[in-house]
């Protein structure tokens, strides 16, 4: 099974690093792609380019076995739907079962997405608590699981909603700590915060 955490990632911080490691452990996957997008579709342009942005992924994962960076939707031109998305990696990973790894806010505007109904025919999906988020239980409600071995009794179409421990960080939360010069090291990677400090990002 293949995990596909998408986000802006601008910057990637501790809780997207946290979500993937805690699903690693929690479900039986073989690894999880880090999948920015090029052009959000539901929110304003990144701060930062997507050279940067790689960068930072590819700082903040060095070394993790079962971590990727996929960059189909940098390299794909025009807004980065999911279900797009989703479709071209069924095709580059055929006989895999795809999950696509949302935090709980993420998963709460899932149906104002592109084709929700249909990223759920092409994948499962696993929902991650996050601080100060209550997850809507009620969005597809008849496709929730309670544990992460039903994902195997079949290719896609089930949620799993996972009790990881919490993470507080946010990228906005950094950007503005950023902006305001005030170190915000914690929640960065040291080789991210290396990277922001070098490249004079987020000013
Ligand atoms: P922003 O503050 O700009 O909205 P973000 O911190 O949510 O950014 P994104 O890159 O937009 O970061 O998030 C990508 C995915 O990671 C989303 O599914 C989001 O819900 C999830 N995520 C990010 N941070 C956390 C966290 N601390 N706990 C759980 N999920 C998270």
């Amino acid at each position: 099974m293949i995990g596909i955490f998408g986000g802006t990632f601008d910057p990637i911080h501790n809780g997207h690093l946290h979500v993937a490691q805690q699903v690693l452990d929690l479900v039986a996957l073989d690894q999880v792609h880090f999948l920015p997008c090029a052009i959000p579709v539901h929110r304003s342009v990144p701060y930062e380019s997507a050279e940067n942005r790689l960068r930072m992924i590819e700082l903040a994962i060095a070394n993790q076995e079962k971590f990727r960076l996929n960059t189909l939707e940098m390299r794909r031109d025009g807004k980065s739907y999911m279900v797009d998305t989703l479709r071209d990696i069924k095709a580059g990973f055929p006989g895999h079962t795809i999950c696509l790894i949302l935090g709980a806010d993420a998963f709460n505007q899932i149906k104002g997405w592109k084709s929700p109904r249909e990223i759920l025919r092409l994948a499962h999906l696993i929902v991650c608590r996050r601080p100060e988020v209550t997850l809507d239980n009620a969005i597809f409600s008849d496709h929730w699981v309670e544990a992460s071995a039903s994902l195997g009794d079949s290719t896609e179409s089930s949620i799993l909603p996972l009790e990881i421990n919490e993470n507080p960080c946010s990228s906005t939360r950094i950007r503005d700590m950023l902006e305001a010069q005030t170190a915000e090291i914690q929640c960065l990677h040291p080789a991210v915060y290396e990277y922001i400090q070098d490249h004079h990002l987020y000013h």
